[in-house]
Order: C-alpha cells, then sequence, then structure tokens
C-alpha cells in the first residue's frame, strides 16, 4: 500500500536545487535517491502549475490558465484519485490549493483548517501569506503525518518564491533559502522514508534573476525532482530529462491507485 509526500516547493529551481540542497544531494550521491531534471509547462506561473503537477495536464487542457482563474478543479486530479481509492488526504500549501481542490473561493477563517472527510483535500492547514516561514510549514506538515497518517500528503513551502520575487534568483537569500529548506526537511524526510512513505522533492517554476517568473526561458522551467522510495534503492543522478506532465501518474502509481485516463504520460518510478 503505497504512502507519499510531495514536496512542491515554490519558485524552486533546478540549479538552486542541485547547488543548494545538501542532504537531497548526499541521499542521490549514495543512491538512495533518483535526480530528474524537468521541464516545466508553460505559463510558469503558480496556480496553472499547481493543476498541471496535479492533473498530468497542460494549462490549454485544464484550463487554469493564469492566476486570476479562481475555480475548483474540473479534471480528474491526485486528490481526487486518492479520494475515490479510498485513501487519506492532507495538505499543507498555500490557500490556492484549497480554491483547486475544496472550495472557491477561500474563507480564511472556515477554510484555513479542515478535517472533512467529504473533501478532496481531507485534513488541510493553509495560508495566505508569501512569507509565511516555511519552518512552520514543514512543522505543520510533521503534524499531519504523525496526527492523520496521511496517505497522499502535499507540503507546499513559498520561501524559495518569496525570496526569488524579492531578491532575484541571482541573490544570496534566494539560494540560501534552498540550503534552509533542505536543513528544514532534513528529519522530516527520514522520518517519513522510515514510515514507508515515498517522499518527491519538486517545484511548481523556477525564478529569474529579474525576480519573477512567468516565462520561457531555463531558469523559469527547469525544475529538480527528488524521488525517494521506502524500500527501493535510488538511481542517483539520472541525467534523464522528464516533463512535469508525469508528476502526477507517478504519483498516482507511487500510491497504487489507478491513474486517470486523462494521466498520458508515462510514470517516472
Ligand atoms: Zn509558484
Amino acid at each position: 500500500m503505497g504512502k507519499v509526500v510531495l514536496v512542491l516547493s515554490d519558485a524552486l529551481g533546478y540549479d538552486a536545487a542541485v547547488a543548494g540542497m545538501g542532504y537531497l544531494g548526499h541521499l542521490v550521491e549514495v543512491k538512495l535517491a533518483s535526480l530528474y531534471k524537468v521541464i516545466g509547462e508553460l505559463p510558469s506561473m503558480s496556480r496553472p502549475m499547481y493543476e498541471t503537477v496535479h492533473t498530468g495536464l497542460a494549462a490549454n487542457e485544464h484550463g487554469i490558465i493564469s492566476n486570476l482563474v479562481v475555480r475548483r478543479s474540473t479534471k480528474p486530479n491526485v486528490f481526487q484519485a486518492a479520494r475515490e481509492a479510498g485513501k487519506i488526504t492532507a495538505a499543507a500549501a498555500y490557500y490556492w490549493f484549497s480554491e483547486l481542490y475544496n472550495r472557491a473561493p477561500y474563507d480564511r477563517i472556515d477554510d484555513r483548517e479542515v478535517d472533512d472527510d467529504t473533501l478532496l483535500i481531507q485534513h488541510g492547514r493553509f495560508y495566505t501569506q508569501d512569507d509565511y516561514p516555511d519552518i512552520e510549514l514543514f512543522a505543520t506538515a510533521g503534524t499531519l503525518v504523525r496526527k492523520f497518517a496521511p496517505d497522499y500528503l502535499l507540503v507546499h513551502p513559498m520561501g524559495m518564491d518569496y525570496m526569488g520575487e524579492k531578491y532575484g534568483a541571482d541573490s544570496s537569500e534566494y539560494r540560501n533559502r534552498a540550503i534552509l529548506q533542505d536543513m528544514w526537511m532534513t528529519n522530516l524526510i527520514a522520518e517519513w522514508v522510515g514510515r514507508g512513505y515515498s517522499v518527491l522533492v519538486t517545484g511548481d517554476h523556477g525564478m529569474n534573476a529579474d525576480k519573477l517568473h512567468g516565462g520561457t526561458t531555463p531558469d523559469v522551467r527547469e525544475v529538480p525532482l527528488y524521488l525517494i522510495r521506502p524500500d527501493v534503492a535510488g538511481k542517483g543522478d539520472t541525467k534523464e530529462v522528464i516533463s512535469q506532465l508525469q508528476i502526477a501518474p507517478t504519483v498516482c502509481k507511487l500510491l497504487d491507485i489507478a491513474i486517470p485516463a486523462t494521466m498520458k504520460q508515462v510514470p517516472v518510478a
């Protein structure tokens, strides 16, 4: 029975991850993890890519074409597929995830903390401020695992995006945030893998030196995918380039649930 934690670090570019994330780099080096380079879909904006990562569909197919499309997902997605298979779902994430999979528009009182079996994200802990501390977000994720043992947990820190949009990708603040996120994740990843979770770490998009993302250049399109599995050896740095559309079917496969027919790309694992 597969369990999955997906860490979707907002604006975690490939170069910043590989340069800064020392524990994940260690797991790659000793072949306990597999590292892939993901070519992100377009536009390299947040809400469209949240939906792409969870549906395996491009923006023109799922319809969330900009950050300003505020509605629930209408396509088969990871949360829905997990719920239909009777799995427990959870997320510690920005409130746009609540809007995509629970309720839209977001009510910051009613929707902030939910434990409701009828929702697609059954155990949700959401935040609305872009400078919400990553270390608190990771702690919330750790609590969700210990308290509810969800089959699928989304962990979505905003710190890379916040630092990138304030200082740019070519800044110590952006680069160092990758080091800090890696440090804050280290013990959690060890615990989660010990509890039988497959852990994936990726980004929705990257960041450019001009303090933005949204365009088509490699700095905003290329994100990492680290995959650590509980009882399966990693492949180290695979040097493989994969599509962002492969993430959703990969998560479904790792959860041991049926992959929706709309997720047409080949799973990575
Ligand atoms: Zn984003």
